[in-house]
């Protein structure tokens, strides 16, 4: 991934927000960055433009080579479905689907054969550790439980990038640990391009590159 120039102006009744004011970043494969910065820093914004979730009013994000800013909407979401994994703050869980429904959803939307899709989901619990919870409603889970399956639900796809912004904010020391664990395993089993954003210096010490933000613009 690789984004330069980027504009975000919130815009609330006449108050303007400059969230992001020309911010330039790189993410190599197979290579995990993590970035971190003041509160109202930019962070939040930076990864759903990378994402893919809001477009920024100047600049691009090439991945894979392609830009995907300007591309219609239609277009950016299947891109983002096939490239990009995320995992916010407030996961976004299906309340209504069960563990391995929600680990599905994502290849469901991309029309991918069921067979595929149920070996992939088979997989993906078996590596996180949650071969015993596919069928469990994701409102009984425990916050570890929660965060793995929405990692599950972003590496569904076996996307090229992996956005996490805070992750391991509300877990224990040896929980958060373990998801870092797996974000390791994914930079180098599947070359993947990791950011965490982070306030944790044991999630930025685990981190190839260490970056930092200050005022919509990334500093260092
Ligand atoms: P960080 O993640 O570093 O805390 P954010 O990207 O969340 O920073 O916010 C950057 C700036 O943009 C802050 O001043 C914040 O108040 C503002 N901001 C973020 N989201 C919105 C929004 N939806 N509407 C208006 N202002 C916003
Ligand atoms: P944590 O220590 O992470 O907060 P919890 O006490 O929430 O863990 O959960 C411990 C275990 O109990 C987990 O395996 C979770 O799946 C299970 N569990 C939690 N809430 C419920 C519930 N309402 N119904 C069934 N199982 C639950």
């Amino acid at each position: 991934v690789e984004a330069d120039g980027l504009y975000v102006i919130y815009r609330e009744r006449d108050l303007e927000t400059v969230a992001l004011r020309g911010a330039e970043i790189a993410l190599p494969e197979g290579t995990w960055t993590s970035l971190m910065g003041p509160s109202g820093s930019g962070k939040s914004t930076l990864v759903h433009v990378l994402g893919g979730l809001l477009e920024p009013s100047g600049g691009r994000v090439v991945i894979d080579g392609e830009d995907i800013t300007r591309l219609p909407p239609a277009e950016r979401a299947q891109r983002r479905r096939r490239r990009i994994g995320m995992v916010l703050q407030r996961d976004n869980l299906h309340p209504l689907l069960d563990v391995g429904d929600n680990i599905a959803l994502p290849l469901r939307l991309d029309g991918r054969p069921a067979p595929h899709i149920r070996s992939r989901v088979r997989e993906l619990l078996d590596s996180l550790g949650l071969s015993d919870r596919a069928r469990q409603p994701v409102g009984q889970l425990s916050g570890g439980e929660a965060q793995r399956v929405a990692i599950a639900v972003a590496l569904a796809a076996r996307p090229t990038v992996l956005l996490a912004d805070e992750i391991t904010g509300e877990l224990d020391a040896r929980t958060a640990t373990g998801v870092l664990d797996i974000l390791a395993r994914v930079r180098d089993d599947e070359g993947a391009a990791i950011l965490t954003v982070t306030h944790n210096p044991s999630v930025t010490e685990r981190a190839d590159l260490r970056l930092r933000m200050r005022d919509g613009i990334v500093i260092e």
